[in-house]
């Protein structure tokens, strides 16, 4: 099948994908073997170790390289560990510049672990293009996350692609939030796209998983090298779980994205509601941008609790049934989180507040349930 032409709804049934050669099954076996037998030493057919390389894996990898426009794939064993491989490129006294507004977990990554290896990290502000003046000749990679978590700021890629590449700096995308669906940073410009798969690519709250892929052969081939050799893997059970979430990628996508809409409208004119923070309101100050590279606005919705403190709004998110209280985004169900104590708590309070996530800060990742549920139960949470 010649996937060149084809649309991104195709591609999540049918990119990199092929019928099992030796047996016809229409979804990739689960390989779940360690090893392969050899003819001869050194001949055999592709695959020496699953370390190195398994078949379902494999099929995932080509999934996702295809969907996001790119030539290659990989998947590790969370988003964390796809983020480690990528840093894995750089050495003592190399920079980074990223953008301040980041899923916790890679911020804790970031400066708990890699700046112990000399490699130094500046947090700026993206969001228009004077952050250019923090780029230095060590400045190595531009990390950015659009739209982020959870202020669900929209920051612009090509925009930011062009200032990278101009200092020779690698520059990465965490796609987690938007999916290849409605957004695709390749195309725009990025050398190499990410994702904590365990959101809405898995869709289904029940795979933790990270993927990267890139059209560079020279950085994929340094990918497969790291994959390999620091060996934090995704397994072939975990893989087939992807690959069947990513098939109705487009279809819950259209769902959470409609959902969110009628979520984010109504929280605007409730009156315990201050601030919605959704890039399709007109308000929002990444609206413009959302509007030109992203073909949806997306199923995640922030707000606050108008004159709330840390514990009123723990009540609120509480007091919600059908949002049901849990880390992480991006399954079939609706999520509610309160940042400050759940998601972003190993940032400093200080550090945290400076970008919006103040103590009454909540994030709905908004489900695919119907949507008079989901408005009810933000009702009697928000009227009590
Ligand atoms: C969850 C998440 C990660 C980390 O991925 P894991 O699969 O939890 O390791 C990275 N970036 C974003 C935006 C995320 O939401």
């Amino acid at each position: 099948m010649d996937h060149q032409n084809l649309h991104i709804e195709t591609l999540a049934i049918h990119g990199g994908q092929e019928p099992d050669p030796t047996t016809g099954a229409v979804m990739p076996p689960i390989y779940q073997t360690s090893t392969y037998a050899q003819e001869y030493p050194g001949k055999h057919k592709g695959f020496e170790y699953s370390r190195s390389q398994n078949p379902t894996r494999y099929a995932l990898e080509r999934a996702i390289a295809s969907m996001e426009g790119g030539t290659h794939g990989a998947a590790f064993g969370s988003g964390l560990a796809a983020i480690d491989c990528m840093l894995k490129f750089l050495s003592p006294g190399d920079e980074v510049v990223a953008c301040n507004d980041l899923y916790g977990g890679t911020y804790r990554l970031f400066t708990k672990v890699f700046s112990n290896y000399g490699i130094k990290f500046t947090f700026v502000d993206m969001s228009n293009a004077a952050w250019e003046e923090h780029m230095s000749a060590s400045t190595k990679m531009v990390w950015m996350e659009t739209p982020t978590n959870p202020m669900l700021n929209v920051l612009d890629i090509e925009a930011a692609a062009k200032i990278a590449k101009s200092h020779g700096a690698l520059f990465v995308v965490d796609n987690t939030f938007a999916t290849p669906y409605l957004q695709r940073p390749l195309d725009l410009g990025a050398d190499v796209v990410m994702h904590s798969g365990t959101k809405y690519l898995g869709g289904h709250s029940d795979v933790v998983l990270g993927l990267l892929a890139t059209k560079d052969e020279a950085i994929a081939e340094k990918i497969y090298f790291i994959q390999n050799a620091s060996g934090a893997i995704l397994g072939p059970m975990d893989s087939f779980i992807a690959l069947r979430g990513i098939k109705t990628l487009h279809v819950r996508m259209d769902r959470h994205c409609e959902n969110g809409e009628a979520v984010a409208n109504y929280l605007s004119t409730h009156p315990a509601v201050d601030k919605v923070y959704w890039p399709g309101l007109e308000g929002h100050n990444g609206h413009e941008v959302a509007k030109r590279q992203m073909k949806k606005f997306g199923g995640m919705v922030s707000f606050t609790v108008k004159g709330a403190g840390f514990e009123k709004t723990a009540d609120v998110v509480s007091a919600m049934k059908v949002f049901t209280l849990a880390e992480s985004l991006g399954g079939v169900e609706s999520l509610a989180g309160h940042p400050a104590s759940m998601t972003h708590a190993s940032i400093p309070k200080e550090e945290r507040e400076k970008v919006g996530v103040t103590d009454n800060l909540v994030r709905l990742s908004v489900g695919i349930e119907h949507v008079e549920d989901l408005l009810a139960d933000l009702a009697q949470a928000l009227d009590r």
